[in-house]
Formats: C-alpha cells, sequence, structure tokens
C-alpha cells in the first residue's frame, strides 16, 4: 500500500497530495471502512448491537441505552447533552460556510475550476492557514525544552495546590525501566502525598501516545492510602546532555495528561471507587483540559519556556499566533466531531425499533443540514467508541461537554485576579481536584463557580459568535442548554 487507510496516513494526504483524484480515491476508501459490503461489513453487528443494547436498557427499567448510560453522568438526561449539541450546531456550520468560501476563493484564484468537495477540505485549509496563520513549528520548538516544561508544570502544581515535588534517588522506589524517574509528592504541609512516577520516552514495545495511570488511588478508611501515579509519553529520547524539544501540541499534551494526574494526586476521600478520576465520562477531561491553560500564561513562559541556547522566553506574538492558529478550522473540526455524537446519541435513543445504520445515518445528517463538504469523523460502520464497547457509546458528546466545562472555568480565573488567584484555585481544589467522585459533577461545579456552567466560554474559545441575550452581557444559563459524566477512567487516546 501506498497510502495505509488509517487516519494518521491519510490525514497527511488528504491536505498535501495535489492529484485531486487520489485525494477523491484515499477519501472515498477511508470513509468506507467497514461498510463495503461482504465479510467485513460492519452494518449487520451495529444493528445487532444496538438491539441487544434497547433491550438490556428496558430489561433495567430505562426507556433506551441513552438514558441508562447518562443516568450516572453529568449531563444526566439525554436531552441535555442534545441541548449542548444543538447549542453549538448552527454556529459551527456557520462557520463551516465561511470556510469553505475562504478555500472555494483561493480555488478560483488559482483556476482549480472545482467546486469545493469532502476531499478537497484538508488541502485548500492547508492553504488557507499558510495565507493566514502560518506559524512555523521551527520558530516554537527552540523554546520548548522537555525538562524545564516538567519544571514549569511542578511550578503550576505548587502554586495552584501547593504540591511540592523532589526527585527520587535511583533505587529507592521500584521502576519498571531504567527510562523512568520517580518524584515524591509532598503537600503544602509537608505531609506525603504519593509518587509521581514519570515516563517520558518511546521505546519498542510501549504504546503509542501520551496518557496517565493511576497505580494506586488514594483513599483513607482506615488508614491512608497514598497515590502512585504516572505520566507517560512517546518522546525521542536525546543523546546525554542535549535538551529533548518539543512541538507546542506535544507541550499541551504534557500538561493535560499531568492534569489527570494531579486530579489523581489531589484527591482526598474516603473510599477507593470514588477516589480521584473514577468521576463520569463527560467529567474526567475537564481537570486536564483545565490544565493546559497553565502553559499559555505568561509566568510559565517566562520562566520555563525558554530558548535551549539563549535562555531568552518565548516571544509573546509568538504565543499570540499560536493561540490565533488554534482557532483555525473549528467549524470543520466542530462539525465533523458533533455529527459523529448526534448519530451516536440519536442511535441510542432510538430504542427497540429495527435500525438499518445506513439509512439512519443518511436521515439523521440531512435532518441535521450536514454541510455538504464535510464527512462525520466517524462515520457509524467505523465508530469504535460507540460499537467497540459500552464505554463511549452514548458518551462520543462527552467531550464536548467537558470543553464547555474547561473553557467556562478557565474564565473564573481570568474573571478573578488571574490564572494564578488564590481564592480560585482553592475552589477548584476542594470542589473539583479533591473531590473524587463524592459529589455529583453538576454540583461540585455549581460550587466551584458559583453557577452552572455557561457555554458562551466555549464559544470564545472556538472562535464562534456568542449568541447575547437582550441587555445582557451573557446568556443566561438554561437548564435545557447546560452543557456537560460514568466510571470511565480511561478515555480512548484518540478522537
Ligand atoms: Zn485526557
Amino acid at each position: 500500500w501506498a497510502v495505509v487507510n488509517t487516519r494518521s496516513s491519510v490525514d497527511p494526504f488528504l491536505t498535501l497530495s495535489t492529484r485531486r483524484d487520489l485525494r477523491e480515491k484515499v477519501w472515498r476508501m477511508f470513509i468506507m471502512r467497514g461498510d463495503n459490503g461482504g465479510a467485513r461489513d460492519n452494518n449487520a453487528a451495529i444493528a445487532e448491537i444496538l438491539k441487544l443494547r434497547a433491550q438490556r436498557a428496558k430489561l433495567l427499567g430505562y426507556p433506551t441505552h441513552a438514558h441508562w448510560r447518562l443516568e450516572d453522568s453529568m449531563a444526566k438526561t439525554p436531552e441535555r447533552a442534545v441541548g449542548l449539541m444543538e447549542a453549538v450546531w448552527k454556529p459551527a456550520v456557520a462557520r463551516v460556510h465561511e470556510e469553505v468560501a475562504d478555500m472555494q476563493a483561493i480555488a478560483d484564484r488559482e483556476r482549480a475550476g472545482i467546486r469545493i468537495s469532502p476531499w478537497d477540505y484538508r488541502f485548500y485549509a492547508e492553504k488557507v492557514r499558510k495565507a493566514k496563520y502560518d506559524l512555523d513549528e521551527n520558530d516554537v520548538k527552540p523554546y520548548l525544552q522537555l525538562e524545564k516544561l516538567r519544571e514549569g508544570m511542578f511550578w503550576v502544581a505548587g502554586e495552584l495546590f501547593g504540591l511540592r515535588f523532589a526527585p527520587l534517588a535511583d533505587g529507592s522506589v521500584p521502576i519498571y525501566h531504567p527510562d523512568v524517574r520517580v518524584f515524591r509528592v509532598t503537600d503544602a504541609a509537608g505531609k506525603h502525598v504519593g509518587l509521581w512516577y514519570f515516563d517520558p520516552y518511546a521505546r519498542p514495545g510501549k504504546r503509542s501516545g501520551a496518557w496517565m495511570n493511576e497505580y494506586r488511588r488514594q483513599w483513607h478508611l482506615d488508614h491512608d492510602v497514598p497515590v502512585i501515579v504516572s505520566n507517560n509519553a512517546n518522546f525521542v529520547k536525546g543523546k546525554p546532555g542535549e535538551p529533548i524539544l518539543i512541538s507546542w501540541d506535544d507541550a499541551r499534551t504534557l500538561f493535560h495528561e499531568f492534569g489527570h494526574a494531579l486530579h489523581g494526586l489531589n484527591s482526598n476521600v474516603t473510599y477507593p471507587a470514588l477516589s480521584g478520576t473514577s468521576v463520569p465520562r463527560d467529567y474526567v477531561e475537564f481537570p486536564s483540559q483545565l490544565l493546559e491553560r497553565w502553559l499559555y500564561t505568561r509566568p510559565v513562559l517566562d520562566r520555563f519556556a525558554l530558548h535551549f541556547r539563549t535562555g531568552a522566553p518565548v516571544p509573546t506574538e509568538t504565543v499570540q499566533k499560536i493561540e490565533r492558529a488554534q482557532r483555525f478550522n473549528q467549524g470543520f473540526i466542530t462539525v465533523e466531531y458533533l455529527a459523529s455524537a448526534v448519530v451516536d446519541m440519536k442511535l441510542h435513543l432510538a430504542g427497540e425499533v429495527p435500525i438499518d445504520p445506513r439509512q439512519f445515518e443518511r436521515d439523521t445528517l440531512a435532518q441535521l443540514g450536514m454541510p455538504s463538504e464535510i464527512v462525520m469523523r466517524h462515520r457509524t460502520a467505523q465508530f469504535g467508541h460507540a460499537f467497540a464497547g459500552d464505554g463511549y457509546s452514548a458518551g462520543y458528546y462527552s467531550y464536548l461537554w467537558s470543553d464547555t466545562l474547561s473553557a467556562d472555568a478557565w474564565e473564573a480565573f481570568l474573571e478573578g485576579a488571574g490564572p494564578y488567584d488564590k481564592a480560585v484555585a482553592k475552589r477548584l481544589h476542594d470542589h473539583v481536584f479533591s473531590a473524587g467522585n463524592t459529589v455529583d459533577p453538576a454540583v461540585a461545579y455549581r460550587a466551584f463557580r458559583g453557577r452552572d456552567p455557561d457555554i458562551g466560554a466555549l464559544m470564545r474559545k472556538r472562535g464562534f459568535p456568542v449568541r447575547r441575550g437582550r441587555g445582557q452581557s451573557r446568556a443566561p444559563p438554561r437548564a435545557d442548554r447546560r452543557p456537560c459524566a460514568t466510571l470511565a477512567t480511561r478515555p480512548p487516546t484518540s478522537r
């Protein structure tokens, strides 16, 4: 195969290949996975899974599988999750139309003689990105030294939660590979909190990507049990003494995974089953997504994002460029995601009626008004989140829900004295990072924020227009529009 039928191979091809005919061929091959008839067609299995899930829900006393799955979530009802998705859908589609117009203008200027089709989206979006937001990774990387950023994360954990990290001498605790380093974590009073394992380098046999592991959860039923967590990544190990330079995305991921680790380390609960990250699915990414924001703060950049040769901090203009570039293509990103999230929810709201997945997908997208230039991120026949297990079934909306929370929570700091506002940080600790699953997430969030979550912050973050209420600077939170939970401590690593 010249182009392997996987996302990591197909996306770059669709972005960079100038051969439109081949882009179309590759695109068709990719979106038809599991939907080509024959032995590897998933449609019959999906129809069967849906039927069995609906029957099980009935036996358990719920109207549908979605109602059962969401009972123990922050959203609580499918209607609430759908309400959030609908609130974001229209502005996202409006943005897609703008993105398509920008791309069409480029195609017309180049006299390509085409109408933008799904296999053109990434290709022309890349041209728009270059023209409007160009940001050279190589301008940023020299400032992003892995070990400096690790120190930056420690510093943030100290500022927000009073935690201190000290390296443990080799051999003092067991490790599973010589690359792994262990840090002892203590609280502001000097009390032992737990151990943080850092396993940053790629090696043969190691799973790809970055993640957090909870080897031992905190609890204190009859005595205090300290936490053991790890952060794992796949950076290429440098030569001894040479700094490892990473991308901005990787730096963000580092902070994200550290957010999960802090959720484990700050836990202060009685029962292990309710500890740390054992929170609902639509809530578990909220602390980690939120922690990413501190990477963008000036104190972290000034002290830790230092050029590996000159020691100068990364310039503000560069960071502003990064922030602008992150709002790029949000129409496409949001719509391809939301289309999958809505279809997932509707499939699991349909109850016991027999379902033809192809037909159902077509009808649902038509009803939604799916832009013709975009296809679902995961078409039904290849939707592993929904059908490879129960974990994310009727739960793909969770990413949007927790993103809504993290955007809104960040603004709590901005409305206060800034990212290091001690009072807001204390509320964040008391009601979110230390609470585990002992409090209903909706109640915990309200205690932290002083109100229910509002979607305005998410819209601002994605660069979508925020609808304003009459005479109000912010639309009042409505129960049916409330953004953003299940016991899945290990969300899929990719969306
Ligand atoms: Zn995460």
